[in-house]
């Protein structure tokens, strides 16, 4: 029997007694246990593999829950959360002592979303508590942005997948966290960084690897292929160095007349990188199963989503 179904009811009781249930969302498909039960959170790392010094973003219902939750809001990160919450935008803030420190490696801030998805948002609602929902994928590997992803890495693992459809941003939230209450992003992601700029100004990124990286989102190599992978600009010159081996391409917009490569994926034939990142995780599972000696990924314009894309492909290679 699959384990893939639509029944809200059967999440709620699960999560009530301590089990994981896959949640959909806007960005990917989470892997959600409830925040104050250390059972289903141990869980959750085991069944990724996840370090314990990678802390969990707390999945909530409304802005109005934030309270119970985080002891001090910035100025700014009102403005952001008025407005991009329903949304694929999470807020690192300073945390409450009932937090528990499995939940945020115990640091003394917490990451906190509200997702933009009825599914979930309706399943919350329902709960007497939140969810802490990493990434329905073992650890380091690529991201479930459909159901059957999630079912496929976890079948003997856990009970229910919570199936809201594929998911329409199709990549990790914009994380946003604050030091001496000015914003910095964590980790670049499915809200653009121009998007956030319109809000509150200039922003700050750091999202490269640092000796103790504040969002392991962040490490070299993560959202990874099994599959040999490389990201470049100028792709048929890339093919030359693999002729002979199984190649397969991911493209933004233009398909490629070529007879040495085996497959090709176009992201977005129309050019729009929303669609592309909505696309991307998927077509990266694809080529992953084709038995491919090597992917080679096209660098995307670095603006915009396509600046969020990059991260992710540049993760997703050996060379960096
Ligand atoms: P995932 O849910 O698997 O996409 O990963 C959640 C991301 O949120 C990870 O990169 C975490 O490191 C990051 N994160 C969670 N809590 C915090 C925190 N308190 N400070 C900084 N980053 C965090
Ligand atoms: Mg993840």
């Amino acid at each position: 029997m699959s384990i893939i179904s639509k029944d809200i009811q059967k999440a709620v009781a699960l999560l009530k007694a301590d089990k994981l249930v896959a949640i959909p969302t806007e960005t990917v498909y989470g892997l959600a246990g409830n925040i104050y039960s250390e059972k289903a959170i141990k869980s959750i790392f085991a069944t990724k593999k996840r370090p314990f010094f990678n802390p969990l973003i707390v999945h909530m219902p409304s802005v109005e829950s934030l309270e119970t939750i985080v002891s001090d809001v910035p100025e700014k990160a009102k403005l952001l959360a008025d407005a991009f919450w329903p949304g694929s935008m999470t807020l690192v803030l300073k945390k409450q002592s009932s937090i528990p420190d499995i939940i945020t490696a115990g640091k003394d801030t917490v990451a906190v979303r509200v997702p933009n998805h009825p599914v979930t948002l309706e399943l919350l609602k329902q709960l007497p508590f939140p969810l802490a929902a990493p990434s329905a994928n073992p650890f380091g590997s690529i991201s479930p942005t459909k159901p059957e992803h999630v079912a496929r890495y976890f079948k003997n693992d856990i009970e229910h997948v919570l199936d809201g459809g594929a998911c329409i941003n199709g990549i990790e939230s914009t994380i946003i966290g604050f030091e001496d209450d000015e914003p910095i992003i964590y980790r670049l992601g499915a809200l653009a960084l121009e998007d956030i700029e319109a809000v509150i100004g200039k922003v700050s990124i750091k999202n490269k690897k640092e000796e103790s990286p504040d969002a392991p989102g962040m490490l070299d190599r993560h959202y990874a292929p099994a599959t040999q992978t490389f990201l470049t600009d100028t792709v048929s010159e890339d093919i030359k160095k693999h002729l002979g081996k199984r190649i397969g391409i991911l493209l933004f917009k233009s398909d490629m007349k070529d007879d040495t490569i085996t497959t090709q994926i176009i992201l977005s034939q129309k050019g729009d990188m929303a669609e592309a990142a909505s696309k991307l995780y998927d077509a990266l599972h694809e080529l992953d199963h084709q038995n491919l000696d090597v992917i080679i990924a096209e660098k995307f314009p670095n603006y915009g989503l396509g600046k969020s894309i990059n991260d992710r492909l540049q993760r997703a290679t050996f060379s960096i």
